[in-house]
């Protein structure tokens, strides 16, 4: 349950009509109306009701071919998703996910590493990752491949950078959960192979992948298509809804 901002109307999150991002966090409205209301000037109603971070994961390569362009854009990711005050999601990883964690400490946005260790320890000595960009550090002692569950579940949406095996399992976990997933072109590995994955897959989950080769404007359009659509599904982990966010009608007005 949520309150619409403007007008203190009791909301569920899967039924507003539509949401809204202000300073990373996530809004609720029972009509476009009273959306407009708010972005007219948020600061007048953003404190009446508590608010959510928004979470976007990046998963991109660790380790390989990294191209400075494709580094610079991982980068860019992150300093995007910090501009936007949204929580980045990361493996903890050396590489590009490190790459997009320097991005939102720059941006001095907040981030947050899922760890395949079970310690600081393990971090660094057994998965020689990196602890300096990270703001929290969650241990899932769970393994390369098993810490992907929890980095997947733990964004409301997910950008997919180049990447090799551990990429195509997160990229495969959140297809196949209904998420919303960003590919940034033109990165290489996995990233450009996502048409055909999607076509080979022939699946309806409710996941929307959207491409997009400039790393400001994917995190844009992810962010629009959050607020008017996926809020309404954002995983398949959704009780008494059915599939595709898109054909809800909104219950309250
Ligand atoms: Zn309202």
């Amino acid at each position: 349950m949520t309150v619409d901002p403007v007008c203190g109307r009791d909301l569920t999150e899967r039924t507003a009509a539509v949401a809204a991002l202000h300073e990373g966090r996530l809004y609720y409205f029972c009509s476009h109306e009273h959306r407009d209301v708010f972005v007219r000037d948020p600061a007048a109603y953003a404190a009446r009701v508590p608010a959510m971070a928004l979470k976007a994961g990046v998963m991109a390569s660790a380790s390989g071919n990294m191209p400075a362009d494709v580094r610079a854009a991982a980068k860019g990711v992150g300093r995007a998703i910090a501009e936007r005050r949204m929580v980045l999601v990361t493996g903890a990883a050396p590489g590009l996910p490190h790459d997009s964690a320097e991005g939102a400490q720059a941006a001095g946005g907040l981030s947050i590493g899922i760890s395949p260790a079970l310690s600081l320890d393990e971090h660094v000595n057994t998965f020689h990752s990196p602890a300096d960009v990270f703001d929290v550090i969650i241990y899932t002692g769970s393994g390369l491949m098993g810490r992907e569950i929890v980095n997947i579940r733990s964004s409301d949406m997910v950008v997919i950078i180049g990447g090799h095996s551990g990429t195509l399992g997160e990229f495969a976990i959140a297809f196949d959960e209904g998420k919303l997933i960003g590919v940034l072109e033109g990165t290489g590995g996995v990233a450009d192979i996502v048409p055909r994955l999607v076509e080979a897959i022939d699946k309806e989950t409710g996941a929307v992948v959207l491409y997009d080769t400039d790393p400001e404007r994917l995190v844009a359009r992810l962010v629009e298509n959050y607020v008017t659509s996926h809020f309404r599904r954002p995983s398949v982990f959704v009780r008494n809804n059915r599939l595709g966010a898109d054909r809800e009608v909104p219950t309250c007005r």
